[in-house]
């Protein structure tokens, strides 16, 4: 949020309250850092760190002076005790007489001091915590003294604010050299109050962790309000240059806009994107100085694996650019940013670099917006999240006399940094369809489901569609910001272009369409109504037609091929008795899959059929008078079904919803069937009839 007019940047709230201080020494540490965590402005996510000084009994019953630090990869916002690493105190202090000590050494050392070896490894800043000598230390990267300390003169600025109190680190990794200047630095002046690091952020420290928070947020205050003083009237980013896109009009942009930029920035891995029209944002991509000011680098150390050094910028002007020109210019400046983080990891690499992704983490659209750029939707959230940081940062820096960041040394020893790199080693391993967005109509129903849940296992994001909003919204409900669940009648032309569009604007794209919206109906021919035969070819053959078709409009935009699954059924290949509507409409979905084959292949669209037989369970259209009809045309009754199908099928099986899913993946999965396609695959237990020849 932009903060109100004569203001630079907001302050912050002391959110203390007495129960906090409760409990012992760990009970307190850990209800200060979820209070800092609590505001993103002071502690970013899983920046900073903690720490609490105290007494435990170890293993062997003895009692020893220990700190408590938090954690490696752990975010101060949602700290549990167990995300605590408990350290004896008294073999760490007597690294202070070193002069040096290698990450590698550092690390070892501290996994030896752990009061139980199954703790989490300690955070990369544990030893600033031990040689500060007070109970509680608190480091975070508050923005409102990242302003400072990423000001061009930001020491001249800090002693002019803080005077004494205050004392400056120059930028230099954290490690053992830090830690031991800062603890120096504290212990050889009782009087000071807090320590900042220049490009980076703050450590402050107290008996209790009440006051270590307090502390913080004063100092925090004070840095805010001297730079509120200064420069609380001046335009944020030299002020406006053009007038920014309404969300009307950035939404009808994006929408066409968005499959590109997920095309092109989905080099290596599929990206979700998450597009984010806060104000503050809005007016720093509509500002004078934005174009200069992205370029400059990260404001805080912290940000870089999940930021990347700079964000890509594209401008974009209203009054010239329309759609297309956008969508344009983005296939070009996508591939020009890869070629620049290539080269400036080639330049600092070493034998033992292995590149990341060099795709951009954030996308800055002038006068529209900002796209977070990630595997899931969270890694997105995250990049935008800690871009946020960066605008007021920026906003700040840019007015105080001018933003500084890290070097392009400085930010890839950080980026590359093995104990930076080890946070992320945390994250499960991404999955078989990590990043993808996949679509499934008939997502409600028992197939549907199932597919869904088989692909979100796979890292896929699922948009489900489904008549019923209620049951599509409740199939998706357990994969969070991960799923999204539509109403959509696949019969309508406009519902189903404006199901994309919604999918679109959520992720970016889709790269898998599972078209499962069913509907059947029995009766002799004789008595086949008009109106069952034109529901049957209007589901079954309008509705994949026109799902098909916006499948590969935004396909073809992404420009990344993509697959396309039809479940169809064993009566599209076998003449089914009084089910001439049904059995004729699933052929011509069955043919339907073959000519989009034909026509997806120079676009890397691949087009296959899933044919099911019977699976009652879950389904929709088996509730209904379906079932009842089918008994009949059998001559048994309707529970007796179950046993009918198995008894017919050659290997005497049942079929279940899991069963199409795990079909449906495998023609969804590029590493399964990449180069299948105009294919089926029977799911029936095995009919002769149905047998391909
Ligand atoms: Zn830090």
């Amino acid at each position: 949020m932009s903060p109100a007019d004569g203001v630079m940047i907001a302050p912050v709230d002391d959110r203390w309250d007495a129960s906090a201080g409760e409990g012992d020494a760990l009970d307190q540490v850990l209800a200060a850092s979820r209070l800092l965590g609590s505001d993103r402005s002071l502690a970013n996510f899983g920046g900073g760190n903690t720490s609490a000084k105290g007494t435990a009994t170890d293993h062997a019953g003895r009692d020893v002076r220990v700190m408590w630090v938090k954690g490696s990869g752990s975010d101060l916002a949602t700290m549990e005790r167990r995300h605590f690493t408990g350290l004896r105190l008294d073999e760490i202090l007597p690294l202070i007489e070193r002069h040096e000590m290698s990450d590698e050494e550092m690390v070892a050392y501290l996994a030896r001091c752990q009061l139980d070896p199954t703790m989490p490894r300690c955070s990369i800043e544990t030893l600033l915590h031990a040689f500060v000598p007070a109970e509680h230390v608190h480091h975070t990267h508050p923005d409102g003294i990242n302003v400072l300390a990423g000001t061009r003169d930001g020491e001249a600025l800090v002693r002019e604010c803080f005077g004494d109190r205050a004392a400056w680190s120059p930028y230099i990794r954290p490690g053992f050299t830090l830690a031991r200047q800062v603890g120096l630095a504290v212990r050889e002046n009782p009087a000071l109050e807090a320590v900042i690091l220049a490009k980076h952020g703050l450590v402050v420290w107290g008996d209790t962790a009440q006051e270590a928070y307090r502390r913080t947020v004063a100092i925090v205050n004070e840095a805010i309000a001297f730079t509120n003083a200064r420069v609380g009237g001046a335009a944020r980013f030299g002020g406006p240059a053009g007038t920014p896109l309404s969300d009307d009009q950035a939404a009808e942009l994006l929408a066409d806009v968005l499959p590109a930029l997920r095309g092109a920035v989905s080099s290596e891995r599929a990206k979700v994107l998450v597009v984010d029209r806060a104000p503050a944002v809005v007016e720093f991509v509509s500002s004078r100085d934005a174009p200069e000011l992205v370029g400059v680098g990260a404001p805080c150390p912290d940000h870089l694996v999940h930021t990347k050094r700079v964000p890509l910028w594209v401008p974009f002007d209203p009054a010239r650019d329309d759609a297309a020109a956008l969508a344009e210019r983005i296939r070009e400046l996508v591939p020009a940013y890869r070629d620049e983080y290539r080269a400036y990891v080639a330049l600092h690499a070493d034998a033992d670099t292995v590149p990341a992704d060099p795709d951009p983490r954030v996308v800055l659209i002038q006068n529209v917006g900002l796209v977070g750029v990630g595997t899931s939707p969270r890694a997105a959230a995250l990049s935008r999240d800690l871009y946020h940081r960066a605008v007021e940062v920026i906003a700040g820096a840019d007015a105080m006399g001018g933003f500084v960041s890290l070097t392009d040394a400085e930010s890839f020893a950080i980026e590359y940094w093995p104990l930076e790199l080890y946070k992320l080693s945390l994250a499960p391993p991404p999955g078989e369809l990590q990043g993808t967005v996949a679509l499934v109509t008939g997502g409600a129903g028992g197939i549907g489901r199932a597919t869904m849940a088989a692909m979100a296992g796979m890292g896929a994001c699922v948009v489900g569609l489904d008549l019923d909003a209620d049951g599509a919204r409740e199939a998706v409900a357990a994969y969070g910001d991960a799923g999204l669940g539509l109403a959509c009648d696949v019969t309508s032309e406009d519902a189903v272009r404006d199901a994309y569009r919604q999918a679109v604007a959520r992720f970016g794209g889709v790269d898998i369409v599972v078209s499962n919206a069913g509907v059947a109906s029995s009766a002799p021919l004789q008595e086949t109504t008009l109106d069952e035969w034109q529901r049957n070819y209007a589901v079954l053959g309008t509705g994949y037609f026109l799902v098909a078709r916006e499948a590969f409009r935004t396909m073809i935009a992404q420009a990344t091929g993509g697959s396309i699954v039809f479940v169809a059924s064993k009566n599209a290949v076998v003449a089914g008795r009084n089910a001439a509507a049904y059995s004729s409409a699933k052929a011509a979905e069955l043919h339907l899959a073959r000519c989009l084959a034909e026509e997806g292949g120079p676009h890397g669209i691949r087009v296959n059929t899933v044919n099911p037989d019977a699976v009652l369970q879950g389904s929709r259209i088996w509730g209904s008078s379906w079932r009842r009809e089918r008994a009949d045309a059998y001559g048994i009754e309707p529970d007796q079904l179950e046993e009918h199908y198995r008894k017919r099928t050659t290997l005497g099986v049942n079929i279940l919803p899991d069963d199409i899913a795990q079909a449906v993946v495998h023609f969804a999965s590029p590493a399964r069937s990449g180069k299948s396609t105009g294919n089926m695959l029977n799911v029936d237990g095995g009919v002769p009839a149905a047998y391909a020849r």
